[in-house]
């Protein structure tokens, strides 16, 4: 087992990270103030080559896990919400394209949102749909040459901001099972019919959240991504991989809060010490840390797995279930070493577990996680 990274690995993680300080962390203040993010997140993200895809002579390929988890976990430590909207745009809508998209779409969404000229979000929730994402009511009725949207999507980031939406809805209500009657599309975000606002919530504060209502929204019969009926199964396949992504993004928020409380316990006195010179603090700091590595090494074993070819949704959802579980104990305990201080609304560290909270939720709750995990056993123990 080789730990070591590659030069070309060593290379993206320092340049990941002098675009979060020379080109992000500067920004962040104000669109932190507003409670956004601007267009040019996206736009500094794709010209710097960091929205998870990049352009080669052989074609545009998606950036491999082992280096895109540096990506997510390093934005989560700045901030949750702009590495949820760089991450939903990304490994959700764009790589909807790039999985099942036709040439043509490719040139027309894939490639602009590659490099973050156009935003795309993916919407698959509904009120009445979430973990049973096969129980969707949105429906697509073929008039002619075009499709007839009509329904309701929730919860979607980036919603009410995206220049396009890739969404699923129902074309076979007949299907002798609900899974099997669903297909995915492409609609622009200022489709006539197609009413998109925001929604308030705690976490991610600055990414957008946002219901998406479709009256009669008509889009041509080629912005069909795939195969009619296979809109379900697309979505699990996005799913299986860019959950990847989600565990970095949620160990990310874990150690932006870890690394937070470590620099305050150092310099905080009380009874005559710093508290991290106090024993139970100490031991706080050591157990914790183990956890972190412990998340860390299952998102990365769950990004070699991905990247070489091999069987990874039970090792994808296991670094999605423990980092996001463990990352609420930790963001929480982080802010506990701030006193007064960590239930302040304007401290930062009293943000990370708002965002954890989030991270649990986005890309399927921990039982949809322990589902999956439970499906692939045999193949998980197969390994050890
Ligand atoms: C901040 C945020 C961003 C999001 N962004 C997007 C997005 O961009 N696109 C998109 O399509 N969706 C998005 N979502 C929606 C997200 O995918 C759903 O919230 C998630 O799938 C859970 O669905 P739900 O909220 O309807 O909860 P429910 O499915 O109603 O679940 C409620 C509770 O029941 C539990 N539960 C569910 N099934 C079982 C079971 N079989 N056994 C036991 N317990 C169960 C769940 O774990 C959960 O605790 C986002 C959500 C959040 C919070």
């Amino acid at each position: 087992m080789d730990f070591s990274r590659s030069g070309a690995e060593v290379e993206f993680i320092e340049h990941v990270k002098r675009v979060i300080e020379e080109r992000l962390r500067p920004e962040h203040p104000s669109w932190k103030a507003d409670m956004t993010t601007p267009h040019e997140l996206w736009k500094i993200l794709g010209s710097e080559g960091l929205l998870g895809f990049r352009h080669t002579e052989d074609g545009d390929v998606r950036i491999p896990w082992q280096m895109n988890i540096h990506t997510y976990r390093e934005l989560a430590q700045l901030s949750g919400g702009l590495a949820i909207a760089a991450f939903a745009h990304s490994q959700l809508g764009v790589q909807a394209f790039h999985f099942f998209g036709t040439p043509e779409q490719q040139k027309r969404y894939m490639v602009p949102g590659m490099d973050g000229d156009a935003v795309i979000a993916f919407a698959n929730t509904e009120p009445g749909a979430g973990s049973d994402a096969s129980a969707l009511t949105t429906t697509a009725e073929r008039d002619g040459d075009e499709w007839v949207i009509n329904g309701t999507k929730a919860y979607i980031t980036n919603g009410d901001l995206s220049d396009h939406v890739v969404f699923t809805a129902v074309t076979d209500p007949g299907a002798a099972r609900a899974h099997r009657g669903i297909s995915q599309f492409a609609v622009d975000g200022d489709a006539d019919g197609l009413t998109r606002m925001r929604m308030q919530k705690y976490g991610w504060k600055e990414s957008h959240l946002s219901t998406l209502r479709f009256e009669d929204v008509r889009i041509p019969a080629e912005n069909m991504i795939g195969e009619p009926e296979r809109g379900f199964y697309q979505t699990m396949d996005i799913f299986n991989s860019s959950r990847i992504g989600i565990a970095a993004l949620a160990l990310g928020t874990a150690l932006g809060s870890y690394r937070m409380a470590y620099d305050h316990v150092r310099r905080r006195k009380a009874f005559g010490k710093t508290l991290f010179e106090h024993e139970s603090k100490r031991v706080e700091f050591a157990d914790n840390l183990a956890r972190l590595e412990a998340g860390w090494l299952l998102v990365e074993k769950a990004a070699w797995l991905s990247d070489t070819g091999r069987e990874s949704r039970a090792n994808a959802s296991m670094a999605k279930l423990f980092n996001t579980e463990e990352g609420m104990g930790i963001t929480q305990w982080a802010t506990e070493a701030f006193g007064a201080r960590g239930v302040m609304a304007t401290h930062p560290v009293a943000e990370y577990p708002h965002d954890a909270k989030a991270a649990l939720l986005g890309e399927g709750a921990p039982e949809v996680q322990k589902k999956i995990i439970a499906e692939n056993i045999d193949s998980v123990l197969d390994e050890m």
